[in-house]
C-alpha cells in the first residue's frame, strides 16, 4: 500500500497574516491524522513564516515552483537550495505554469531532477486541456508529460516523485472528473511509469488527483484503487474544507490499509 497524501496549493493567495492564520487552523485541525501525509504550499513570500507556524506540526510545507539551478543570475527565481532550508515538497509543472508561463516538458524534467538532487519531494502535475480531452488525446498527453518529467531519473529516485493527474478543464471550474474516469487515467499514468521505470517504481509511486476537489465529491474519488491522494486548490484556502478533505483521505487510507500496512514514500 502507498501512503496517501493530501496537498493544498494556495496559489497566489493569502497575505502574510492570512497565510499564518490558515496554517495555524490547518495544523490545529489535523492533529489526529497520523496515517497520511499532509502538505500545504503557500506563496514563496510566506514560506518562512508558515515554516515557523508549522514547526511542531505534522503538516509538511511545500513551494509552488522553483528554478533548477542552485544559484546564479536568474532574476526573480527561487532555487532548490533556498527551498531546502524552508520546505520539504515542491509543486512542479502545474498547468498554470505550463499554460501562463510557457513551462515546457524539458523545464519540468530539469526541475524534477534538481528537486530530487536537493532532497525535495516534487509533486509533478500532468493533465490534458479541455480541447485535448475533446479530441481524445488525454492518454497521449499524460504519456508524454509523465515520461518526459521522469526522464533520466534512476527508478529508485523516480519512486520518490509524487505525480498529480490534474485535468486542466477540472481546475478551478467546479467540474471534478468522474471518479472512475480519474481512476482510469491515473492507472494510465502508472502504466507509463511501469514502462519507463519498471514495476517496482510504478507500484511505489503515489499518484494524486487534482481538479475541483471538495468534501462532497472527494470520498468517492479517494476510494478509487489507483488514487493515492489529492492536490487541492480552491478548497485548500478554507481551513475547514481542507481539514475535512484530510479527514476523508485518512478514512480512505485506513479502510484501504485493511490487513496490510502502508509504506511511506
Ligand atoms: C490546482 O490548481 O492544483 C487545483 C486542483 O485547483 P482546484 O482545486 O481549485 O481545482
Amino acid at each position: 500500500m502507498r501512503r496517501f497524501v493530501i496537498a493544498g496549493n494556495w496559489k497566489m493567495n493569502k497575505v502574510l497574516a492570512q497565510a499564518n492564520a490558515l496554517a495555524q487552523d490547518v495544523s490545529a485541525g489535523v492533529t489526529a491524522l497520523g496515517e497520511i501525509d499532509i502538505v500545504v504550499c503557500p506563496p514563496f513570500v510566506a514560506l518562512a513564516a508558515v515554516q515557523a507556524v508549522l514547526a511542531d506540526s505534522a503538516v509538511a510545507l511545500g513551494a509552488q515552483n522553483m528554478h533548477w539551478e542552485a544559484e546564479g543570475a536568474y532574476t526573480g527565481e527561487v532555487s532548490p537550495q533556498m527551498l531546502r532550508q524552508l520546505c520539504s515538497h515542491v509543486i512542479i509543472g502545474h498547468s498554470e505554469r505550463r499554460g501562463h508561463f510557457g513551462e515546457t516538458d524539458e523545464a519540468v524534467n530539469r526541475k524534477v531532477i534538481a528537486a530530487i538532487a536537493h532532497g525535495l519531494t516534487p509533486i509533478v502535475c500532468v493533465g490534458e486541456t479541455d480541447a485535448e480531452n475533446r479530441a481524445g488525446k488525454t492518454r497521449d498527453v499524460i504519456d508524454r508529460q509523465t515520461a518526459r518529467a521522469l526522464a533520466g531519473l534512476p527508478p529508485q529516485q523516480a519512486a520518490a516523485v509524487i505525480l498529480a493527474y490534474e485535468p486542466v478543464w477540472a481546475i478551478g471550474t467546479g467540474r471534478s472528473a468522474a471518479p472512475a474516469q480519474a481512476n482510469a487515467t491515473i492507472g494510465a499514468v502508472r502504466d507509463v511509469i511501469r514502462r519507463e521505470c519498471g514495476g517496482a517504481t510504478a507500484t511505489a509511486t503515489r499518484i494524486l488527483y487534482g481538479g475541483s476537489i471538495n468534501p462532497s465529491v472527494w470520498p468517492e474519488t479517494i476510494a478509487q484503487s489507483e488514487v493515492d491522494g489529492g492536490l487541492v486548490g480552491g478548497a485548500s484556502l478554507v481551513a475547514a474544507d481542507f481539514v475535512a478533505l484530510a479527514e476523508q483521505t485518512q478514512e480512505a487510507a485506513t479502510a484501504d490499509s485493511g490487513d496490510s500496512a502502508q509504506v511511506a514514500g
